[in-house]
């Protein structure tokens, strides 16, 4: 059996607490590895390792970092077949999802920002004309990083990436529940000849191992990407200590389609933003608001492309909708099916378990599913899903689709299809969201700036935003 083990100080080693959480391949069910069950030691010893690591670390040129980081990615692509099937072994999605998506991104993240700190420039503000002021940024030390399960590569890279660019040391965890890829990564780290303590990685719970990230002292910052609560947990922890604190946290975003659409395009776009990656992707727009003189015949080419979202083994080609990542996760998703049936809403398609046979006989499989008659108030759509459970409401004017749209607390992502494009630009504009799409989803330039409004998150990651959030801005005012 596999033993996904801790990367600390640059080797690998076995948790102090000696135990191991099983971990699950979600397609078939199988135990597949044991992931260490880390505790204050293991992050005790990661810190150490981090704070030793760290004046080395942040005295190389921006250039020697960034080529360090720049062989770290290009083992990534030399590996690029091993780590998307571990992806999908690990979190269920489909091998050619994870050989489109998540480990490119993973290995652009990492050549972004090691390429993004040769080109950065400083502000400097002339007082009056015997007085001038420059801005210096330094890295902030040690700082935390914690990843969520749906994109597992790709966002823990999102995050290490920067804060080792721009000159910090890391200590990271991934989710318990996904913690395959940044365990290889690590191996990664090692071949790309990455010093000792630069990055240390620690598998374990969020309640013991994350929390213990998150209290620890010599930890000046926490860069946490998750769910809403998590993130609520986290801040209360980490504010009184005067920690600098990104989160990135939950989302229930809204699909806006106006009158004006091509109906059949349109809707397969749509589809695609509710069900890619079996819904687990935080920005999928799970509420989609149609024009009501457009809703029927829209209806029927949305359900027509929704059920193109085939449900099957995720090694398998045709497979456009993997396993959900565990069973707790497919049960909260089924649960909110039987809600909606309860708040008196209809499934339009899908809305059940699916039992495939074989190899993937004990899998966590849900049919894309879409559910119209809910009121926008209700709790299906109010509260966050994170599966393949999409619902649909038709509009009568912008006044309302507005409203409805800002009606939750959440603020991270929309949408907007529209050919009109004052109106579309008129929209963007009120919708309480981090990011609007206007006819597109899912198009990320890295250098935007990335987060959500609301309850949706605090600050911004991205190009200079990230930079930003991993360092320290002092300002030296000079008289001559
Ligand atoms: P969780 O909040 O459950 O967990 C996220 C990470 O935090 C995991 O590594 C988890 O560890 C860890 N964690 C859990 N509890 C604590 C704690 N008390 N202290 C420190 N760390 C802790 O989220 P999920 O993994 O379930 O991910 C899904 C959520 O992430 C959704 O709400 C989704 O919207 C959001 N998300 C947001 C994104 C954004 O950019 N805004 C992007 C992607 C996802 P473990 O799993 O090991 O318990």
């Amino acid at each position: 059996m596999l033993h996904i083990r801790n990367y600390i100080n640059g080797t690998f080693h076995d948790p102090q607490t000696h135990e191991w959480i099983e971990n699950i391949n979600p397609a078939t069910g199988e135990i597949f590895a044991l992931v260490a069950r880390s505790g204050a030691g293991d992050v005790d010893a990661a810190v150490a390792a981090a704070t030793d690591a760290f004046p080395q670390w942040s005295g190389l040129t921006s250039k020697q970092r960034s080529d360090i980081l720049l062989r770290v990615s290009k083992k990534i692509a030399e590996h690029f077949d091993e780590l998307a099937r571990a992806e999908t072994d690990d979190n269920g999605k489909p091998l050619w999802l994870s050989k489109a998506i998540d480990i490119p991104r993973a290995e652009a993240n990492l050549a972004f920002f090691a390429t993004e700190i040769l080109h950065t420039e400083t502000a400097a503000h002339v007082t009056d004309n015997h007085v001038f002021n420059y801005t210096v940024r330094s890295p902030l030390g040690v700082v935390g990083c914690i990843s969520p399960w749906n994109l597992p590569l790709y966002l823990f890279t999102w995050k290490i990436a920067p804060a080792l660019a721009a000159g910090n040391c890391v200590v990271a965890k991934p989710s318990e529940l996904t913690p395959l890829t940044s365990f290889l990564f690590s191996q990664l780290c090692i071949d790309a000849g990455l010093p000792p303590g630069v990055l240390n990685i620690v598998h374990g719970l969020g309640a013991e191992c994350g929390d213990a990230i998150v209290k620890h002292r010599d930890i000046k910052a926490i860069s946490f990407t998750g769910g809403t609560v998590t993130g609520r947990t986290i801040a209360a922890t980490a504010a009184p200590m005067f920690k600098k604190l990104s989160l990135e946290l939950g989302g229930k975003n809204p699909t806006i389609v106006f009158d004006d659409v091509d109906i059949h395009h349109t809707a397969r776009h749509v589809a695609r933003a509710a069900y890619t990656n079996q819904g687990e992707i935080c920005l999928c727009g799970s509420r989609i608001f149609v024009a009501q003189n457009i809703y029927k015949e829209f209806r029927t080419a949305l359900i027509e492309e929704i059920r193109r979202f085939v449900v099957g083994d995720p090694l398998d080609e045709p497979t456009k909708t993997g396993a959900i990542v565990s069973k707790a996760q497919m049960d909260k998703i089924l649960s909110y099916i039987d809600l909606a049936i309860q708040e008196g809403g209809t499934v339009l398609t899908g809305g059940k378990r699916v039992m495939l046979k074989g190899r993937c006989s004990n899998g966590f499989f849900v049919e894309p599913t879409l559910i119209e008659g809910l009121d926008s108030k209700c709790r299906v759509n109010q509260e966050e899903i994170f599966g393949p459970v999409a619902t649909l409401m038709p509009f009568s004017d912008d006044e309302e689709v507005i409203e409805a749209a800002n009606s939750t607390s959440y603020g991270l992502a929309a949408s907007v299809w529209c050919r009109d494009i004052s109106r579309a630009h008129k929209v963007a504009h009120r919708l309480e969201s981090g990011i609007v799409w206007v006819n597109c989803w899912l198009v990320r330039d890295l250098r935007t700036p990335f987060g959500g409004m609301k309850n949706s998150g605090v600050g911004r990651e991205g190009g200079v935003e990230a930079l930003r959030f991993f360092t320290e801005a002092k300002n030296v005012c000079v008289q001559f």
